[in-house]
Parts: C-alpha cells; structure tokens; sequence
C-alpha cells in the first residue's frame, strides 16, 4: 500500500504524541517526536551554561550547535523510539518541567529551527512517518498528505501534563503547570520563524471532551480514508 506523510501539530500538551505512536504503530509508521529535538537542545543548553537562572545566551548556543547531536532509538519494551544527545539516553531528562521552561524560547531560535528542521525532513523523506510538533504541517512537511490540528482547553491539558508529572514522581504544582502551558503556547504561537498556526487544510481535533479511543478511532478513519485516496490517485 502507498504510504503517505501524517504531520500533527497543536497546542503543549494536546496528546499529540500519544496520538501520533497509536497510529504509527496501527500503520506499521516511523513515529518522530519534533518536540522532543528542541527539548534535547534546551538540555543541552542548560548543561552547558547557556542557559542561567533566567538567562539565555543564545549567542553561544548557536556557536556550538555542531557538536549537538541528536537520534533517535526504536525501544521494544517501550514500543516506540526514544531521544538521545551525544550518544546518551535522554528521555526522562527532556520531559522535566524545567526544560519545559526553557524550550520555546530555544525553539525561536532560527539557527536552532533551521539544523532541526533538516534533519526531521530527513527522517521524512521515505514517507510512512507520523511526526508531531508545531510546524510539521506549514514548515516542515507542506506537501504532507494528512495534515491534523490538535486543540484542546489550556485547563484540561495542563490537568493531564500535571498528572503524567506527579506520576512520575516530579514535584509540581497545577498552577506552575497551568502558567507553562499558556507561557509556551503564546511563544509558539506568536514566535517569528514558525510560529504555530493551523496549517491550510488541516482537519481539526478538538479532544476536550474525547477519550482516548473516540480520538484514536477518529485519526485512523482519516489516516484510511486518505491512504487510500492518495493509492487510487497514484494507480491512474
Ligand atoms: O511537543 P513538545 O511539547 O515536547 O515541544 C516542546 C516545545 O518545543 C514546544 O513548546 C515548542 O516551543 C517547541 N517545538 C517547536 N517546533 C516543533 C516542536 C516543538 O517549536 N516542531
């Protein structure tokens, strides 16, 4: 069967990636996390004194963007690929809320936009890939088949990110949460190189008040459809 290029993109914390490694998987897709690159490149940033109480030197991150290298590794006991920077498993230390702080102000940073975008077009460029982000549909992946917008209230996604936080044992609290949620969405949305926006022809999936199987359900149906409309199309 023809594959086809799934760009999804929305709001922090929307459920994209849950979204987005539910279909991959469902597809038989590679999944890439874009959030997960700037998240990689805030950590580093951060242990390399670039980034300092509330100071940004971005100067001097830019200066040593070579020697940041990003990949990603396929988990079998996970079922889906984790990050790595220079060579070590950084999973669990891109996801506190401190790097959460921190990312979307790396991510204005065009020379930081400009390597990651490369290298996510790469992972792209056999199709089958499924990857989620802010600007996978406008920027990254234009031409991209299918193309989704996921939105949901800033009060029921910082309750989730809140919950996938205390879970892991990080101690938080809702409304620093709730505070970062909205800080981020409006620097992603209002940033001058790719800033967040809805991407022409996206189909929009406003999961506020959907379980996770009415989602998954709804995404697979337009995955099919499409799959198969770009398979006949190619056929004539
Ligand atoms: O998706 P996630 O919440 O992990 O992304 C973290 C941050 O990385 C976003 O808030 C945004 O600032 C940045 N980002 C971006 N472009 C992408 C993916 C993420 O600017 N394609």
């Amino acid at each position: 069967m023809t594959k086809i290029t799934i760009a999804i993109d929305g709001f922090s914390s929307t459920g994209k990636s849950t979204v987005a490694k539910q279909l991959a998987k469902a597809l038989g897709y590679v999944y890439v996390d874009s959030g997960a690159m700037y998240r990689s490149v805030t950590l580093y940033a951060m242990r390399n004194g670039f980034i300092e109480a509330d100071c940004f030197d971005e100067e001097g991150l830019v200066s040593q963007l070579e020697h940041i290298k990003i990949s990603f590794k396929f988990n079998e006991d996970l079922g889906f690929a984790e990050v790595y920077l220079n060579g070590e498993n950084i999973e669990k230390q891109i996801r506190t809320l401190e790097v959460s702080q921190f990312v979307s102000q790396v991510a204005t940073v065009s020379e930081v936009r400009e390597q990651l975008v490369k290298q996510q077009q790469n992972f792209g460029k056999d199709k089958g890939v499924v990857m989620d982000g802010r600007d996978i549909g406008t920027v990254v992946f234009p031409d991209a088949e299918l193309k989704l917008f996921m939105t949901a209230s800033a009060e029921k996604r910082a309750k989730r990110r809140y919950d996938e936080l205390i879970e892991r044992g990080d101690d938080v609290c809702y409304e620093d949460v709730l505070i970062n949620v909205q800080t981020r969405d409006h620097i992603d949305s209002t940033r001058e190189d790719s800033p967040l926006t809805m991407a022409e022809g996206s189909i929009k999936v406003d999961n506020s008040n959907m379980t996770l199987e009415e989602q998954f359900d709804f995404v697979l149906k337009h995955s099919e459809e499409k799959i198969i409309e770009v398979h006949k199309k190619k056929r004539h």
